[in-house]
């Protein structure tokens, strides 16, 4: 079947190659035909070496499609369900999913080392334990959730990264107060499903910050109040919050250097929202009498910081209700031939969400 590959990381192509084989069926796993994927920022950063990620691998993570096998012992899932592709699973037994945590569950890494395709050149991994850019994947029964008929799968492969990421870091971490004021810095997929939930929460001033033009345009449409390039930050802080710093920072950039600005334009009490995924060798830093002086809240969130099945039913109420849009945050459209147009537009921040059709 076919596959986009990158051999080797660091390199900025994929390769989209029609000998490679999804493996790893057997009891409690399940093969999916993929339909629908987005690219996520963390792919690229998977890509490049900022997320750590065995190569050669396929990536994507953000899927969704249909069942086509179950293996022994699947209940619950049968050929032809429409499934949400997830890549963090809960397995429902360790501590972390008893505590109704399951974003913090592990169970879904444990299987990290081990490859998730295989071409006759050798063995390829999948991005998180996935790897949607390809026409089929094996993965655990709990890593496919069923969803409704009326999802339709572009709009469904979003839900599986990144609106869940944006809206539940407003939703649950950042919990955004009605008539409070937030600023999101970085206004991709993720960034715009962040404002989206503060909007939902009713934030009175929604600031979107980020150098693309077409995406602060984006920003305004999803319910920013205002959007500005990260050079006008200051005046906006000075204009909304009269100087003070706002009452919810979100960084959904995943650098320290955002993180920094992010948390110097949070209020003294207010709430710094870690969204973006970073590096290991980024550090942020904070000095100690800043972070005692001025009690700033600083969260971070994973995968939205909340129950994940919880948070799927949710983003689909949610959209059936026409109170998010889910649709718009899909600018392009390629198929999987394609896939490196793709790429070219997320690096450029011409797309919010580019949906590659499989
Ligand atoms: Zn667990
Ligand atoms: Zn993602």
């Amino acid at each position: 079947m076919r596959a986009a590959v990158l051999h080797e990381t660091g390199q900025d192509k994929l390769e989209v190659l029609d000998d490679v084989e999804a493996v790893g069926f057997g009891p409690g796993r399940v093969r999916v035909r993929v339909r629908a994927t987005g690219l996520c920022h963390s792919d690229l950063s998977a890509m490049n070496g900022v997320l750590p990620q065995p190569a050669p691998f396929v990536p994507g993570h953000e899927g969704a499609g249909e069942i086509v096998e179950v293996g022994e012992g699947v209940r619950d899932l049968k050929p032809g369900d429409r499934v949400v592709v997830c890549w963090l699973p809960a397995c429902g037994a360790c501590a972390a999913c008893k505590r109704g945590q399951t974003e913090l569950c592990l169970a879904g890494f444990m299987n990290a080392g081990t490859p998730n395709f295989k071409r006759p050149a050798g063995d390829v991994f999948g991005f998180a334990g996935t790897g949607t850019f390809a026409e089929e994947v094996v993965v655990d029964a709990g890593c496919a959730v069923p969803i409704p008929d009326d999802v339709p799968f572009d709009i469904a492969a979003l839900i599986g990264c990144g609106v869940t990421t944006g809206l539940g870091a407003a939703l649950n971490t950042a919990d955004v107060e009605a008539g409070s004021s937030v600023a999101v810095i970085g206004c991709g997929g993720v960034g715009i499903s962040a404002i989206q939930g503060a909007r939902l929460k009713g934030a009175a001033e929604i600031v979107a910050v980020d150098p693309v033009a077409s995406r602060r345009e984006s920003a305004l449409r999803f319910g920013a109040t205002k959007a500005v390039a990260p050079d006008g930050l200051a005046d906006a802080k000075q204009q909304v919050t009269a100087g003070e710093g706002f009452d919810y920072v979100f960084e959904v950039v995943g650098r320290s250097a955002t993180a920094r600005t992010a948390y110097e334009n949070t209020r003294r009490g207010g709430t710094l929202v870690v969204v973006g995924a970073g590096a290991m060798d980024d550090f942020l830093q904070l000095n100690m009498f800043e972070l005692f002086f001025d009690e700033k809240r600083i969260l971070p969130s994973m995968y939205g910081g909340g129950d994940v099945l919880r948070s799927y039913e949710r983003t689909i109420a949610l959209w059936r209700a026409g109170r998010i849009d889910l649709a718009g945050l899909i600018t392009h459209r390629v198929p999987l031939a394609d896939i490196n147009e793709a790429l070219d537009q997320m690096r450029t921040g011409t797309a919010l969400r580019t949906c590659i059709e499989i």
